[in-house]
């Protein structure tokens, strides 16, 4: 168990949207303890949008947080840089319809995380164990779950037909210390050959050689790679960010193989099913009425 914390100052990044192509700038503030992450468009101060399940709504090629009529795009990667060094509290205002994008990695948010400090808070973490095996079949693409802590260990495989992809697996303790230098760099990845369709479907318009690895069918068309496994450990990166939505860190142990973002929230949901589903059992005491009691509260 770890104190809250969140950041000692307000500090700001500017890029572009990832698919709207949009000048898109990002301001983070400190917030109080148990305020969680809570993105807010500023031309939209009146709809925050909490980055919890209830606001995942899109997932083609990026996830997409809505409350009312009013969405942020992209969010993950900077959800992976909170959640992957341990920054709980925070409110995350954007200009513009989408995080931006930067280098396609988290370590710009990592920096600039760092380069604002961390505080801790007069409270702790409550980590998330769930208390059952949880499993999401989707075709060929698989995603389970076992109880088990301390902390969370992601076991991530990916299957391209690439000479530069091909087959990779990372299995990935989750520690604030290593996740700059081992997850934070990798950056998201991509197809030349799907461009102009991802352009036509309104998507990768800002997506260019310098914030993603972008692929032809036999070599990397934007420069050497960060390592040679980039692309499952940004497979990784996209999954913590995912799993944020849950609220609160995971502990367990999860193998993923060949998802993307719309199965991996669909797992996340089905995790936090197997948290609220009914309790069958149930013992005539004090105690036991009181965890129970607890349980429900939080569905
Ligand atoms: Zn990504």
């Amino acid at each position: 168990m770890r104190q809250q914390s969140t950041l000692r100052t307000t500090v700001s990044i500017d890029g572009v949207g990832l698919h709207s192509g949009h000048p898109a700038r990002a301001h983070f503030h400190p917030a109080p303890v148990n305020h969680g992450l809570v993105f807010v468009r500023r031309e939209h101060a009146e709809q925050p949008i909490p980055a919890d399940l209830d606001s995942a709504a899109t997932f083609d090629y990026a996830t997409t947080l809505r409350r009312g009529s009013v969405s942020i795009g992209t969010v993950e990667h900077v959800l992976a840089a909170a959640a992957g060094l341990g920054l709980d509290n925070c409110l995350i205002e954007i200009e513009g319809p989408e995080v931006p994008i930067l280098d396609g990695s988290a370590l710009p948010f990592v920096r600039l995380f760092h380069a604002a400090g961390f505080e801790r808070q007069e409270a702790m973490v409550k980590p998330l164990e769930i208390p059952s095996a949880v499993e999401v079949l989707r075709e060929d693409k698989r995603m389970s779950y076992e109880p088990g802590g301390p902390g969370l260990t992601i076991t991530y495989e990916i299957d391209f037909n690439h000479p530069f992809v091909g087959q990779q697996e990372l299995t990935y303790v989750l520690r604030a210390e290593e996740f700059a230098s081992r997850i934070a760099p990798a950056r998201t990845f991509g197809f030349a050959r799907d461009v102009a369709e991802l352009r036509a479907r309104g998507l990768a318009r800002g997506g260019s050689l310098h914030n993603a690895v972008v692929l032809d069918d036999t070599g990397i068309l934007s420069g050497p790679l960060r390592f040679r496994d980039e692309f499952v450990r940004h497979k990784v990166l996209d999954l913590i960010g995912d799993l944020a939505l849950l609220g609160r860190p995971l502990q367990g142990r999860i193998r993923a193989r060949k998802a993307g973002h719309a199965v991996h929230i669909e797992f996340a949901r089905a995790l936090h099913d197997a948290l609220t589903a009914p309790v069958v059992e149930v013992e005539e005491n004090e105690s036991e009425r009181f965890r129970l009691g607890d349980r429900r509260r939080r569905s």
